[in-house]
């Protein structure tokens, strides 16, 4: 059992997460990648539901939001599950050719996501986090850096969470929803049924957050390998397709 407990900044919620026990088990990097986008998700729902103010780009905040609720939640777990993230990632990067990349994409690219996330970890606790910042090539001068913008973030994620978007001991919570939707994917279904993980997820956000609206969590089969917060419907849609992503990924990454 994993041990999480609730956003960084005061929540009290603790919640567990069942480690794999078999082959027909999510594994830790399948797990790792959608921990990740779940709370980029919940990041960006946090953001849409609280009218939080955004400087830059939100797809980065939603990023910082993760890596550093993963940080807090998770201690001395969150180190494998962040260097699972950036490996999706900075795998990802090495199989599009440099021709394709997508300067316009809304979301900075991967490998840039991949070094960020490592840059997190490493500014947050440089003595504990020194060799994932070794395992990731990060040069001297970005470590210099990270020390620095990494506690920004922390700060800046602290100071907005605490304007009112956290759930007040005596506030009531508000339910959230988890649904695991009918597919052809149904390996990927009962996978992800079985890991709790959504589930956990959801409780931490309902325990975390004074949620104005109630909030859906869906997991879909939708055509596509993807994650989605809508704004319309207030509902965080992890996709089956993505799970099968991660551990395509997962099987190139370990066979090289
Ligand atoms: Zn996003």
């Amino acid at each position: 059992m994993r041990r999480v407990k609730g956003s960084s900044v005061g929540a009290a919620a603790w919640i567990f997460l069942s480690a794999p026990v078999s082959a027909q088990d999510l594994t830790p990097f399948v797990e790792a990648n959608a921990i990740h986008t779940l709370f980029h998700e919940i990041g960006h729902a946090v953001i849409d539901q609280f009218q939080l103010p955004v400087i830059g780009q939100e797809e980065d905040a939603a990023d910082s939001f993760a890596t550093l609720e993963i940080i807090n939640a998770f201690e001395d777990d969150a180190k494998p599950i962040l260097i699972d993230v950036a490996s999706a990632w900075l795998h990802l990067d090495a199989k599009t050719d440099r021709e394709d990349l997508d300067f316009f994409d809304e979301h900075d690219l991967d490998a840039q996501r991949a070094y960020r996330t490592i840059c997190h970890l490493y500014g947050i606790d440089p003595d504990a986090n020194a060799d994932a910042a070794e395992w990731a090539d990060l040069p001297d001068e970005t470590l210099d850096t990270c020390t620095d913008t990494a506690p920004l973030a922390q700060d800046s994620w602290e100071m907005l969470l605490q304007s009112g978007v956290l759930l007040g001991n005596d506030e009531p919570q508000t339910p959230i929803d988890v649904s695991y939707e009918e597919t052809s994917l149904t390996q990927w279904r009962s996978q992800l049924m079985d890991s709790g993980l959504m589930d956990d997820l959801a409780i931490y956000a309902q325990t975390s957050f004074a949620w104005p609206n109630p909030v859906r969590f869906v997991a879909s089969e939708c055509g596509e390998a993807n994650a989605f917060y809508d704004p319309q419907t207030v509902t965080v849609t992890l996709c089956y397709e993505i799970l099968d992503d991660w551990a395509i990924a997962e099987v190139e990454i370990l066979s090289q």
